[in-house]
């Protein structure tokens, strides 16, 4: 089973794709973090993110490097959406996440366009969502807890800045497929939201099981 959660930065989609690999015995792949790599090596090699070959020049990383704690950041965050846009960034980790989705028994993958691009096949599809100030306030909390002194506005207007350029890029923009299931955690506990998703992803699998 392939199931797809996309939605932007602070929605919960992330911890719902862990919830679900869980709960499926699924492996999960959190798709930003390859963003975000490609991004700390633009960085790292001191490159220009805003020039394609630069980024695509940065694609090339060891894998320990997914595990470092400061990929998490949110200037890494900033810089990952930035690298995204280029077509040859996104070509060059494309096979990477489509082979992930494709293993036999499937996969969780969470991101921006993995049930419009990378695996539009996937049995369940869930877009995550909750309004920007929520989110704000959700990731305001969390960089708070790391001894962080920004403020909430900041945090704000990163989450919209971040939102827009994703959205509007011209390929691959953060959107819903037209067959995912809608899920807007803005007022929902996280056991809640988890609930709220594997009732989705039951239906979903319930109703290809239906008509094949
Ligand atoms: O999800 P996360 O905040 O870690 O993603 C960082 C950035 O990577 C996003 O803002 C987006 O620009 C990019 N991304 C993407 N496609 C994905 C996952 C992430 O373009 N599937």
């Amino acid at each position: 089973m392939i199931i797809a959660v996309d939605g932007p930065a602070a929605s919960g989609k992330g911890t719902i794709a862990r919830a679900l690999a869980k709960r499926y015995g699924l492996p999960h792949l959190d798709t930003g973090l390859l963003y975000r790599a490609v991004a700390a090596n633009v960085q790292r090699l001191e490159l220009d993110p805003t020039i394609e070959a630069d980024a695509v020049a940065a694609c090339d990383f060891d894998d320990h490097l997914l595990e470092d704690p400061e990929l998490r950041s949110d200037e890494i965050g900033k810089y990952a959406s930035v690298v995204s846009a280029h077509p040859l960034v996104r070509a060059a980790l494309f096979h990477r996440q489509r082979r992930f989705a494709h293993q036999p028994g499937g996969a969780v993958l969470d991101g921006r366009d993995i049930g419009t691009v990378i695996a539009p096949d996937a049995d369940a599809k869930l877009f995550i969502r909750a309004t920007p100030m929520i989110r704000a306030k959700r990731r305001h909390a969390e960089l708070r807890e790391r001894g962080s002194q920004v403020s909430l506005d900041r945090v704000l207007a990163d989450i919209r800045a971040r939102d827009l350029r994703d959205s509007t890029r011209g390929i691959a923009p953060m959107a819903p497929a037209n067959d995912a299931a809608l899920l807007d955690t803005s007022f929902l506990s996280i056991d809640a939201a988890i609930q709220r998703a594997v009732a989705l992803v039951e239906a979903r699998t319930a109703a290809q099981v239906e008509s094949p």
